[in-house]
């Protein structure tokens, strides 16, 4: 058994390499090798590699090619003993023969001509057969589907043509739709029985024009009118004190355990899950998952291979899907727009999280930042939802929960775009638009079609109320969530539909749209090759992960300003110091940085004085005010970048892992907030930066350590995060040993960004690494310091 290929010695025991799991000992390998897992792949292997060996691959076919005209022509080399076509019919197929001599006759054949197309034929590529992972976002997966995709996309003659392609490649097929549309009306059959008069309404992707293969289907259960049906049965029966209503509904009926007017979501949604056990076939794998943003019950139909979502108050989402179908029908571009747009962003795994779960876009948001930018265009390709509210005749008029969701039902009523860019340019549009789109200051409002400045949104209070009587803006009654990528529903204006991202996704998706606009720019994006390279969309499609990072985007941590991680005090703060908050706000995070580093690292930190610049020194509050004012104006507005001249800084030190501070010299019982930036008279802004010596991993094992302090506090371990994370690092540098030569690396704090686009940027330059550790440090901080900074501003008492 060690003998065979798959198996291998370890120096923890075995590893099988065909099932890809480690074992520890000799008996549990024979165990393994008996099982079902090691002998069913054994066999599939063997089966495919038959296969291999009896079979061609065809390219050139066309959808009305059927299985058995391809059968017909190629018996003519051998017996044909089975055809694959792939999972769309018509694009390749593969065609297995009786006798390996037959694959050497077809090869032979100089020219393959079937039913007036020509055939490509080639020799079937010989695979190394590996357990493919369950996950379908492994960029292993994303990259095979990729390579299938990558030839046709190729032979086309523009990026237009591609992006057609997307859209034919992945839009849901008919046998889809009628499969799907066949399911609904069976649980429209079922539940009616249970629960009368109520409506399955489908809404989603399965029916909102942007639907890609397999995708779920989303459902609401509407039960308005069966709360009406029930209010008139209860009267009706209590005035006849009969068992039996007039409507024939027994009392014993599910319907009569539960009073939907009382009933709590949770408690209809286990009944909707027991009616789809017990009376829906083929369905399995129920779920009510009720902590979800809106509660929903999960299901799969094993014969369609279909994930199923049903709620049961989602009217709203019903209106928006109806709102996606009519954007689709007014402009013929933006479905290729959607499709490729999110394919891309599934390669590039910024999306998919099915419902928001999760730290990425979903595709409803995705497709409302491809409608938000449409409108931004010039001339616009798409109106804005108020326009298009006053395009609305009166019986259109729509108002759901309180939210004004009136849109014309006929794309006939709005008049077309001026707008005549082709899909090549709207698609680079795109990528520009959002590399270069300031989500930190702002809250994307497709109702309005515009921006809006994140600073309204700050002054509405708790409550819902409007702090500030004159707004600029419209503001919705209640505040959204605000996060690093702040997205307005269109109709829901209090709902940030993309508020699950955290700062990571959101830096991702941009930085991913920054590379997109850059190849865009490239010949291999507008020009097709002549020598048959990839080239269009091919390569913006290449799944995450194969595009590294330039070096010095790699020393770069991003902590950019998000109003929702400040306490509430500096929030106020920031509201009375208005535009000038941008300083304000870079003075606390620098403060918070250097106390993460110090306190929370427990570096050795010396920092820099800040420089003078050539004008006189004035009071530090005073200067505070002034930059206010000069960012207003002309800091603001032009120069992008406000930076530490560290060459000319006297330096003082700071020492991460040291047992204790360093000695004299080093500030570091210093007050953060004791040092404030000088502001030199002409504008030119000079903050101290950090030099750092570490002297522990203090960054390996911090999950474990985090586990046992919890342990041993037998309960959530008291004090703020930042004190929870000190107590971590404390205990790794009381157990593990030095490092036998410090790490010392030098931190320069920036303020960067316009009036826009408002963040600080941390670069880091390395001074002295012997031990070669930088580089996990520097990953584990790229994380780690935004989101202490976050805790400590988000206690911060000002
Ligand atoms: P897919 O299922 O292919 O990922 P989808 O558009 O169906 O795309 P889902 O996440 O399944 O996306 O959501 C279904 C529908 O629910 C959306 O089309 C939209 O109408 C609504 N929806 C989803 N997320 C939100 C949200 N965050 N806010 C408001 N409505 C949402
Ligand atoms: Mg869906």
């Amino acid at each position: 058994m060690e003998g065979s290929s798959d198996i291998k010695t370890t120096s923890k025991g075995f590893h099988c390499a065909l099932c890809n799991v480690n074992l520890p000992n000799m008996p549990s390998l024979e165990q393994h090798v008996k099982g079902r897992k090691h002998t069913t792949l054994s066999s599939v292997r063997a089966t495919r590699k038959t296969q291999e060996e009896h079979s061609v691959f065809v390219s050139g076919i066309k959808p009305s090619i059927t299985q058995t005209d391809i059968a017909e022509y190629f018996e003519q080399f051998g017996p044909v003993t089975e055809v694959i076509m792939d999972k769309d019919k018509g694009v390749y197929a593969i065609v297995q023969f009786g006798e390996t001599e037959s694959i050497q006759a077809a090869l032979a054949c100089v020219e393959h001509q079937m039913k007036g197309l020509k055939l490509r034929v080639k020799p079937r590529e010989k695979r190394e057969f590996k357990l493919i992972p369950k996950n379908k976002n492994d960029p292993k997966n994303l990259q095979q589907v990729l390579d299938r995709l990558k030839p046709e996309l190729c032979q086309l003659a523009s990026v237009d043509a591609q992006m057609q392609y997307v859209v034919e490649r992945f839009q849901l097929g008919e046998n889809e739709k009628k499969a799907r549309g066949l399911l609904v009306n069976l649980l429209q059959e079922v539940f009616i029985e249970f629960f009368p008069d109520s409506q399955v309404l489908p809404f989603g992707s399965s029916v909102n024009m942007f639907g890609f293969h397999s995708c779920d289907l989303d459902l609401f259960l509407d039960l308005e009118n069966t709360k009406v049906f029930q209010a008139r049965a209860k009267s009706t029966s209590e005035q006849a004190m009969e068992g039996v209503s007039d409507d024939g509904h027994s009392e014993d009926s599910i319907l009569s355990d539960i009073d939907l007017t009382t009933a709590t979501p949770a408690e209809v949604l286990d009944l909707v899950a027991a009616i789809l056990k017990r009376c829906v076939p083929s369905v399995h794998k129920v779920n009510v998952v009720s902590s979800a943003r809106l509660p929903v019950v999960k299901f799969h139909h094993k014969e369609l291979n279909l994930q199923g979502d049903i709620t049961i108050n989602n009217r709203l989402a019903v209106r928006n899907t109806r709102f996606l179908q009519l954007c689709s029908g007014m402009e013929e571009r933006l479905r290729p727009l959607v499709y490729t747009i999110r394919y891309w962003a599934k390669q590039k795994q910024l999306a998919g999280n099915p419902s928001g779960a999760g730290p990425l876009l979903n595709n409803y948001a995705l497709t409302l930042l491809i409608i938000f930018f449409l409108q931004n265009c010039d001339p616009p390709v798409l109106p804005t939802v108020d326009q298009l509210k006053d395009m609305a005749c009166e019986e259109e008029h729509c108002v759901i929960e309180g939210w004004n969701c009136t849109f014309p039902s006929q794309p006939i009523a709005v008049p077309p775009s001026k707008n005549t860019q082709d899909l090549c340019s709207l698609l680079s549009g795109f990528f520009s638009f959002y590399a270069k789109f300031d989500f930190a200051s702002s809250v994307i409002s497709v109702r309005e079609g515009r921006a809006l400045p994140i600073t309204h949104f700050l002054s509405i209070n708790k409550e819902g109320v409007e702090t500030e009587k004159e707004q600029p803006t419209k503001v919705p009654p209640s505040a959204p969530k605000l996060g690093p990528l702040n997205l307005l529903d269109p109709f829901e204006l209090s709902h940030n539909v993309a508020g699950n991202l955290n700062e990571r996704s959101q830096r991702s998706f941009q930085r991913e749209c920054q590379e997109g606009e850059k190849y865009c720019r490239s010949l291999q994006y507008q020009h097709k090759s002549a020598k048959g390279k990839s080239w269009g969309l091919v390569r913006l499609f290449t799944p995450h992960g194969d595009v590294p990072l330039a070096k010095t985007e790699q020393l770069v941590i991003t902590i950019p300003f998000k109003s929702a991680s400040l306490s509430e005090g500096l929030c106020d703060h920031l509201r009375v110091v208005g535009d000038g908050f941008r300083l304000v706000w870079f003075e606390k995070v620098r403060s918070a940085v250097e106390e993460v580093l110090r306190n929370v690292l427990r570096c050795q930190v010396s920092s820099t004085d800040a420089v003078f610049g050539e004008g006189s020194a004035v009071d530090a509050a005073e200067e505070m005010e002034t930059a206010s004012a000069s960012l207003n104006t002309s800091a603001n507005d032009s120069c992008d970048s406000i930076e530490c001249k560290s060459e000319a800084s006297p330096v003082s030190t700071v020492v991460v892992g040291a047992k204790r501070p360093l000695s004299s010299g080093s500030d570091a019982s210093v007050s953060p907030q004791g040092k404030r930036p000088r502001l030199p008279r002409r504008g030119k802004l000079d903050f101290p930066h950090w030099l750092c010596v570490q002297r522990h991993i203090v960054w390996a094992g911090r999950r474990k350590v985090r586990r046992e302090l919890i342990k041993d506090a037998d309960s959530s371990p008291e004090g703020s995060c930042a004190e929870m994370e000190s107590q971590v690092t404390a205990r790794i540098i009381e157990k593990e040993p030095e490092l036998k030569e410090a790490l010392e690396f030098k931190v320069v704090p920036q303020m960067m960004g316009g009036t826009e686009n408002t963040r600080a940027v941390l670069k880091l330059e390395l001074v002295s690494d012997k031990t070669g550790v930088f580089h996990d440090f520097f990953h584990f901080l790229e994380a780690f310091v935004p989101r202490m900074v976050e805790t400590v501003l988000k206690k911060d008492g000002l």
